[in-house]
This record gives structure tokens, C-alpha cells and sequence, in this order.
């Protein structure tokens, strides 16, 4: 089956490139917001939008116009890409996926993307790769890149540029190692497997909360662009990135660990963003609790619940295993004993004891041993199904060309 990949790499521009790249970011970005303008625009005299090939047009245009000519500099591949984005913004607009496409802003992911694999050249054993207009580039080499270069996309994060180069290759689709598993997802424990084994939350912010809330009134209290404002917002950059990496690094770790020790894995289907949007309520409906929740989904956020079941998912489809989510039905209020159903089972946060045969055990534990049948439900159900009309079939979350970030 063929496998799609990314791999991420930290630059190591020399001064010069540095500059380049900061133009050609900013290129793409005048590009980008230009051609939003002229859409917009056009919307509102009633005239048609224009497609990807009318913007492509124009584009050349405004390379050889005196009052852009400096567009020219840039390459033309990333400004063309950037238009392509453009497009699929307002594609995913008119789908109800995303919010009408928002002007781009500077500093905020700043990036430009290399649509052609024969304008790249990779050279791993000397760690740098060539990239038009940009030269031979060195970049920090951690890992190898395997099959074949699709495209490449530069990006700057934190005064640091990066490279995530996509490939594609052939592998041999996977046997699933391990037997089932449930695993409930929860606060005081991040995840808790129905085998018992459970992990600790990292709370990756909580633990820096204080450095950044010390780092952010220190910023609050300079003058705005001066340089000490600017030294005050770099260090707020960083704790901001040392969080990042802390929980990215955490939940590939779980997420690598249980992926490949299991062949299906039951989680869950919480809807992570519903779940944070709801505390503040409206403006007619304020929420009620709104600061409890907030505190609630400030470490749901946190934990990066949506993040880990994505990464899962890919996981478990790169080692032939299935991920099955289950509605969240009365899994933390079923007794897996006797199969009784009340709130009053859970006792406490932590503690589930059955009132009708007296079990007792882990809260997160009983949960788990639940999403697990449920899971298992859902499958004979499904292979009942597929018998009585063949065409139906199993829901097999089979995406072997997942996309990930390694
Ligand atoms: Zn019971």
C-alpha cells in the first residue's frame, strides 16, 4: 500500500538565505492577500470569482508590473501554490468546512511550499537540500527521509525556519500485532487501557503556566515594538514552543506505544471541540459555570485529546490495525459485572462501585472495559450487516495514506 509521510527538519539557513526566505514568505503572503482582495472585490461589483488559472494569469502580470517587479525575485511555484491555497479556502468556505477566508498576517505562519519534486535536490548524507532561488540549504539532520519527494513546504516558527519535506512510498501492507483494547480518556489520568495499564497527564501547561503568565505580564508592562517589548515577546515565543514540543513529544510516545502492541483499539467519540466551545455560552445564553468549565476545557486543550485519536488513527493504520470510536453512552455508569446502568455507581471521580452486586474498581478503568464493549458491539453488528447485504460492508478506518508529521 502506498504511504505518505512527512518529514520535519529544523534549517540552517546562512544569513542571506534567511533574508531570501523572509522575502519570499512575505511574497507569497502580498500574493495571497492581493488576490483575496480582488475576489472580494469582485463579489461586490457581482462579478464572477475568478479561478485558479485567471489568478495565475494576473499573477504574471504583477511580476512584470513596475509597481510589484519585486515579486519577480520570489520563486514563481511557491507564489502559484499560495493562489492554490486561496482556492481551496474558498472551496472549503462554500462547503461550510472553515470561516471565510481571513487575510493573512505576518508572523503568523509565515510559510511557502515547493510543488515540484524535480526543481528539489536532497542530499542526506551532507544534510542540506537545494531549493530554487534559495541554493543549497543545510538543515539538521535527525532522522532518514524515506521514499520518494513530493513536494516541500519551508516554515518559520519562533525566529526558527523549518522544512517539512512529503514523500510517498510503497510498503507492504502491515500485520496487526496485539488483541483489543478500550481506552478511556480522561483528566486526572490521560488514558486509561482496559488491560489496566494507564498514563499520567503531562499537563505540559500547567507546569510552564506560571513562566508564561510572568513572561506575559513583563511583556504587558514595555513599550509596544521596543526593543525590550521585543526581547520580552521572544521569551514568551519560547515557553510557548518549549510547551509545544513537551506534549508533541508526549503524545507520540503513547500514541507510537499502544498502536503498535494493539490490532483495534476503542475510543471514545467525544467531541473535543464541542465539549471546549460550550463553556462561554452566548451573549442571550451566558454559560453557566463558565469558570469551572473553562478550567476544564483549558486542560482538555491541554492534554491534546483530538491531537492523540488523530495521530492513533494513522498509527494503527500504518501497522494494519483499526481504530473504532463509540458514542459515550452510559460507559462510565455501566457496571461491566452485572451489566447494571446508574449514576450512582460512580461514586466519586475516581472510584466505581455497583450498587446492585457491589464491584468495585477505577473509575477510568471501568470506562475503558465499556468502550471496549461497545467497540466489539459495534463490530458484530456491523459484520451481521455486512452478511444480510454484502455490499454494505465493514467501516474499516483503512487510510494506509495517511498524512502525518514524523
Ligand atoms: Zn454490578
Amino acid at each position: 500500500m502506498q504511504r505518505l509521510q512527512a518529514f520535519k527538519y529544523e534549517l540552517r539557513p546562512d544569513g542571506q538565505q534567511a533574508q531570501q526566505m523572509r522575502r519570499f514568505a512575505g511574497s507569497c503572503r502580498f500574493a495571497y492577500n492581493k488576490a483575496l482582495a480582488l475576489q472580494k472585490e469582485r463579489y461586490e461589483l457581482g462579478e464572477k470569482k475568478l479561478g485558479y488559472a485567471g489568478l495565475c494569469k494576473l499573477l504574471t502580470e504583477w511580476r512584470n508590473s513596475s509597481d510589484t517587479a519585486w515579486l519577480a525575485d520570489a520563486p514563481a511555484h511557491p507564489l502559484q501554490q499560495t493562489l492554490k491555497d486561496l482556492e481551496r479556502a474558498y472551496r472549503n468556505f462554500f462547503a461550510k468546512r472553515a470561516d471565510f477566508p481571513r487575510f493573512k498576517k505576518k508572523g503568523r505562519s509565515d510559510s511557502f511550499r515547493y510543488p515540484d519534486p524535480k526543481q528539489i535536490k536532497l542530499d542526506q548524507s551532507n544534510s542540506r537540500l537545494f531549493l530554487p532561488k534559495l541554493g543549497w540549504l543545510r538543515y539538521r539532520n535527525s532522522r532518514e527521509v524515506l521514499g520518494a519527494v513530493k513536494n516541500i513546504t519551508v516554515s518559520h516558527l519562533n525566529s526558527k525556519w523549518f522544512v517539512s519535506i512529503q514523500t510517498e512510498r510503497e510498503v507492504e501492507r502491515p500485520i496487526p500485532n496485539g488483541d483489543a483494547v478500550g481506552i478511556d480518556m480522561g483528566i486526572a489520568r490521560f488514558a486509561t487501557l482496559s488491560d489496566g495499564t494507564y498514563y499520567a497527564p503531562l499537563n505540559s501547561f500547567k507546569r510552564h503556566e506560571t513562566a508564561l503568565r510572568k513572561a506575559q505580564q513583563a511583556m504587558s508592562r514595555k513599550v509596544k515594538f521596543n526593543s525590550n517589548w521585543k526581547k520580552a515577546k521572544a521569551s514568551v515565543q519560547r515557553i510557548c514552543a518549549r510547551i509545544g514540543n513537551a506534549r508533541r513529544d508526549f503524545l507520540h510516545k503513547i500514541s507510537t506505544a499502544i498502536s503498535k502492541n494493539h490490532a483495534m483499539v476503542c475510543i471514545e467519540d467525544l467531541q473535543v471541540r464541542n465539549m471546549s466551545k460550550s463553556a462561554a455560552g452566548t451573549t442571550d445564553q451566558p454559560g453557566r459555570n463558565v469558570r469551572a468549565k473553562s478550567g476544564l476545557n483549558k486542560a482538555i486543550l491541554d492534554q491534546g485529546w483530538s491531537e492523540f485519536r488523530r495521530q492513533l488513527d494513522y498509527k494503527l493504520a500504518w501497522q494494519g490495525g483499526w481504530l473504532i470510536a463509540v458514542p459515550p453512552r452510559n460507559t462510565s455508569r455501566t457496571c461491566p459485572c452485572c451489566g447494571h446502568v446508574s449514576g450512582e455507581n460512580r461514586k466519586t471521580q475516581a472510584k466505581f462501585e455497583c450498587v446492585e452486586c457491589g464491584f468495585e474498581e477505577n473509575a477510568d478503568l471501568v470506562g475503558a472495559i465499556n468502550i471496549l464493549r461497545a467497540g466489539h458491539a459495534r463490530i458484530a453488528c456491523e459484520v451481521s450487516d455486512a452478511v444480510r447485504s454484502p455490499a454494505a460492508g465493514t467501516h474499516r478506518s483503512d487510510s494506509g495514506a495517511a498524512l502525518c508529521h514524523a
